[in-house]
């Protein structure tokens, strides 16, 4: 029977010799090849600094700290997102004003506006699935209002929003090279990008338990540092990066030809260059039937998210005004994401879409 994987990290003979060059290199961390694999993220996208941290998570941790984000802040952010997007900013005590979603499933930009109080603070938007989010309305209304913006790209690695690459506009952009993603490093990691000198200076610091130097602490800090293997492997990855984004854009113009009429497929803004993280198909109330009937088929499928974030406990537990947001609502009951990653042939497409058409009656 086919064996179809949700997603397929990127290991050749040319990753497992740059893992072999860094293990035997006698350096383990922040050494060359983490200062290599940053000069090229940076030049990547388009960017002064990109300063690798131990995950995402970790690193949005700090650029919160570095701005300075506080007990009773408030941020905009898309409930319809991964949960960590959340995480930092209540680890400040900061509270998420949740945003519904629009048709491309990043958040509502008609919505921000009236979501402002005189506590907000920022925006942050995020690439979901590798589409861009509508980043002119966000940047005019923080703008208006005096907040910051920070692009989490963690599904978004070369995707570009009016040719620009993500996570070159906002004040910071937030990356993830967990397994899953576009650009991964054979392990958890992740990289914050930026324009701004001190909030880099500060990132490097405190990643490094605050040092100034070997023996000399400045602030407490953190461990938050990055190793030398995952940096060699992510080099390697970097440099195949548009292929593989290129190659999800023609198993996407595959599925939605074959889907057309069938089930709906996600939309593509006419501004967007979408780096499909995820494939996500709407299959009403036909969701988990068909996850199933795909599975006993030999089709992996996933469900990205199934607890909207403004309907978890952790959420539902620390704030009381808990919003209504009718879209993700509805999106989460809804949504199933098919195979997808930038080696997957177009003969897997077929049998995947085949089992949809033969699941729907329309074969
Ligand atoms: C994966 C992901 C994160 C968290 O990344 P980690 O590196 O696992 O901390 C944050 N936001 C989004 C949208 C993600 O998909």
């Amino acid at each position: 029977m086919k064996n179809i994987p949700l997603s397929k990290v990127y290991l050749t003979d040319e990753v497992r010799q740059a893992a072999l060059r860094a293990m035997e290199s006698g350096w383990y961390i922040l050494a060359k090849e983490c200062e290599a694999f940053e000069a090229e993220l940076a030049t990547y996208t388009g960017t002064k600094h990109a300063v690798l941290c131990s995950n995402w998570t970790s690193g949005m941790q700090m650029v919160h700290q570095a701005m300075g984000l506080k007990s009773g802040d408030e941020v905009l952010v898309p409930s319809h997102t991964a949960f960590p997007s959340i995480e930092p900013m209540c680890q400040w005590g900061a509270t998420p004003v949740f945003i519904d979603i629009d048709d491309s499933y990043c958040l509502n930009v008609e919505q921000l506006e009236a979501a402002i109080t005189p506590r907000t603070v920022g925006i942050l938007p995020v690439h979901l699935y590798g589409h861009p989010a509508n980043l002119d309305r966000c940047f005019a209304v923080a703008k208006k209002h005096g907040l910051w913006v920070i692009e989490d790209c963690a599904q978004a690695q070369g995707a570009k929003y009016k040719g620009k690459t993500v996570g070159s506009m906002g004040l910071c952009g937030a990356f993830s090279f967990f397994p899953s993603k576009n650009l991964t490093v054979m392990g958890d990691g992740g990289c914050i990008t930026t324009n701004n000198d001190a909030i880099a200076d500060r990132l490097r610091k405190l990643r490094n338990h605050g040092r100034l130097d070997k023996y000399h602490h400045d602030e407490i800090g953190y461990n938050h540092r990055f190793n030398e293997i995952n940096a060699a492997i992510g080099r390697v990855g970097l440099k195949h990066l548009d292929d593989l984004n290129s190659g999800r854009r023609k198993a996407v113009a595959r599925y939605n030809e074959r889907l057309k009429g069938i089930v709906p497929t996600p939309p593509e803004r006419d501004y967007a260059y979408a780096v499909y993280h995820m494939y996500v198909i709407r299959c009403g109330d036909k969701r988990d039937a068909l996850a199933k009937f795909l599975k006993d088929r030999g089709i992996a499928t996933g469900i990205h998210y199934p607890v909207a974030n403004h309907q978890q406990p952790a959420m539902t537990k620390l704030f009381k005004d808990i919003p209504k947001l009718p879209r993700t609502e509805q999106a989460v009951k809804e949504i199933l994401s098919l195979p997808i990653y930038g080696e997957l042939p177009l003969k897997d497409v077929d049998y995947v879409c085949d089992a949809i058409a033969e699941f729907f009656g329309k074969k």
